[in-house]
């Protein structure tokens, strides 16, 4: 657990979430902003500030999970989208890695 880092607090429920999945590895939670009638954040236990220092194999996990993920949300069928926004250009702003899945209505695209 990094020190100070908001995610890792979450993930071992030291602050509260709105969980929707749990597993040894990973958690998954209402994002506190949502940007989309459904947005959750796949976030790994073990700290890594982002995809660049995550292992492959949590990585995939979590890639592993979203289809139940969507599904449980009831986004699978219509689609959604994976966000995984890194480093300052990327406009990451916790800087531990997370998933954003998003869905519930057709999203634009590009996004900026
Ligand atoms: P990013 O900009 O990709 O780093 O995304 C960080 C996301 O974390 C944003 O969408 C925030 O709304 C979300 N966020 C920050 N703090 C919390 C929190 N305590 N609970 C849920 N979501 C959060």
């Amino acid at each position: 657990m990094a020190e100070d880092c908001i995610f890792c607090k979450i993930a071992n429920g030291e602050i509260p979430s709105n969980k929707v999945y749990e597993d040894d590895k990973m958690v998954a939670f209402k994002d506190l902003a949502p940007a989309a009638p459904v947005h959750v954040l796949l976030v790994p236990k073990a700290h890594a500030k982002d995809i660049t220092e995550a292992s492959p194999e949590i990585v995939a996990h979590m890639m592993g999970k979203v289809k139940e993920i969507a599904a449980s949300l009831g986004v699978a069928e219509n689609g959604f989208r994976l966000v995984i926004n890194t480093g300052d250009d990327g406009g990451q702003t916790v800087k531990h890695l997370h998933i954003h899945l998003l869905g519930g209505k057709a999203l634009g695209w590009p996004p900026c």
